[in-house]
């Protein structure tokens, strides 16, 4: 087995050692197949692009386990680790995608029971704007006495800076980990998420 730390350019001697050295080769690298396409042997090369790894999803451990075991043509005895507590992985505090998601989440529910949904950006792409110099609004958001606690923001905002305060009941924002991008200000069914002042 052979970890590869310079994904790209791959060193064309490594390259010729591989197919020269291997019959099979099992590529398994996450997302787009970098590594794959600098070995251009389809016959030889088993990854992302002949689909002997699945394209989509995450390359967790007791997977790569079993391509392993599948490519070297032995049985193995999977042993999944016990999920840790705590909450799924989810944007960055701050990703200005995380606003649209909770839109288009928002428009496929109303349009389950309502018919067709319309999602309408005010904004240009932001990255767009900060290219072209633009100011990029923010604002430091707070939680007022309207906040009853209903999880609402947690479950479908998912924002890593929201906490929900045991003792009080409340959802709160931890000033260490939210950036002000205020993109949470208008989720609140209570409208209890507000623009400091
Ligand atoms: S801020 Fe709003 S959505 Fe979040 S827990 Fe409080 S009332 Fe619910
Ligand atoms: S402003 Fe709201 S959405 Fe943005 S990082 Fe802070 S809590 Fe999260």
């Amino acid at each position: 087995m052979y970890q590869v730390l310079q994904p790209f350019p791959l060193h064309t001697k490594f390259i010729d050692l591989l197919l020269s050295e291997y019959e099979d080769i099992l590529v398994i690298e996450e997302t787009t197949a970098v590594i794959e396409m600098q070995l251009a042997d389809r016959y030889r090369v088993k990854g992302k692009l002949n689909r002997v790894v699945p394209r989509v999803g995450e390359l967790l451990p007791e997977k790569i386990q079993q391509y392993v075991a599948n490519f070297a043509g032995v049985e193995t005895k999977i042993n999944s680790l016990p999920s840790v507590p705590g909450r799924r992985p989810t944007l960055c505090a701050g990703c200005l995608h995380r606003a649209s998601f909770f839109a288009i989440k928002k428009a496929v529910r109303y349009s389950r029971d309502n018919g067709p949904a319309v999602v309408i950006a005010r904004h240009p792409c932001i990255i767009d704007s900060a290219r072209r110099g633009e100011l990029i609004k923010r604002a430091d958001v707070n939680v007022n006495e309207d906040c009853d606690g209903c999880g609402f923001c947690l479950q479908n905002f998912e924002c890593p800076a929201m906490v929900m305060d045991q003792e009080v009941e409340q959802m709160c924002i931890d000033p260490f980990v939210c950036t002000s991008c205020g993109v949470c200000l208008n989720i609140c069914p209570r409208g209890a998420i507000i623009e400091k002042i």
